[in-house]
């Protein structure tokens, strides 16, 4: 048995493209029934979310999803965290002013390299947090590039002219913010982190692992499930959907098995 939840998705208020209520109302098409928003470094968007969700009598969960300074996929998500926390406000404010900080500097390279693109250009129609999304949909609407994946295959990943290192907080730092806002830490798509040193991340306190995400085999899926129990971490799963236009659209597409979600529904604090 599986149960239509998508505990991963983003908004227009990080590097998605629909508002929050746009998005809880694609998800309710899609015929999910528990949703949470992850936006990343910021929660500006669970007001609004939240409000549709109610009006459309969908549960709802305000999360978040941290990227790290650890390598280029070590992205951490936070799950019922209370989003009026003035200590979260305070962290959120300077992860994001970190990322505003690397978007300049990869903006730097890329005119080094004959890329005509001012930063006003990449803030365009960004939300509150910017991130190399927003670089990318900058030269797609300069006709650059045609979509997201080409931009960063051509300038934005590691080895690529446009690449600078991630300058966000350490894996420790985010696990703390996000206990600190009343949450619990989660390693997103872990197959995309290339040696994670699980004993180091469940020291720092890290509670679940995305098992169930997009393009997870069945094989992928059993070794990360068998992961989580060995090491006590709770099964998650999501989408990660971006909106349309972002190449990761397909909202509520990613099954999470009934067990896993009933283990973890209670601590999502859904309204
Ligand atoms: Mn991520
Ligand atoms: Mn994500």
């Amino acid at each position: 048995m599986t149960t239509r939840a998508d505990l991963h998705t983003h908004s227009k208020y990080s590097d998605g493209t629909l508002a929050p209520a746009e998005l809880v109302r694609r998800a309710r098409a899609a015929g999910v029934a528990s949703l949470v928003l992850t936006d990343h470094d910021t929660v500006s968007g669970c007001a609004e979310a939240r409000a549709e969700a109610a009006r459309l009598g969908l549960r709802f969960g305000c999360g978040i999803e941290i990227n790290t300074r650890e390598g280029d996929m070590v992205h951490i998500l936070g799950y019922g965290i209370d989003p009026e926390r003035p200590a979260l406000a305070a962290r959120l404010a300077e992860f994001r002013r970190r990322r505003a900080e690397r978007v300049a500097g990869i903006v730097a390279r890329l005119n080094a390299e004959g890329v005509a693109l001012a930063l006003e250009e990449v803030r365009g129609e960004a939300g509150e947090t910017l991130g190399r999304p927003h670089i990318a949909d900058a030269l797609r609407r300069k006709r650059l590039v045609r979509t997201r994946a080409e931009a960063f295959a051509r300038w934005l990943t590691p080895g690529r002219p446009g690449y600078v290192e991630p300058m966000g907080p350490s894996a420790a730092e985010a696990i703390a913010a996000i206990r600190e806002a009343g949450g619990w830490a989660c390693l997103a798509h872990p197959l995309t982190v290339a040696a994670p040193d699980w004993e180091r991340l469940v020291a720092l306190g890290l509670e679940g692992l995305e098992v169930h995400y997009l393009n997870h085999t069945g094989p992928q899926v059993a070794r990360l499930g068998e992961l989580a129990r060995r090491h006590g971490l709770l099964a998650t799963g999501g989408s990660d959907f971006h909106g349309p236009g972002s190449g990761r659209e397909d909202i509520g597409g990613v099954e999470i098995p009934e067990a896993d979600f009933d283990r973890v529904a209670e601590r999502l604090k859904l309204s």
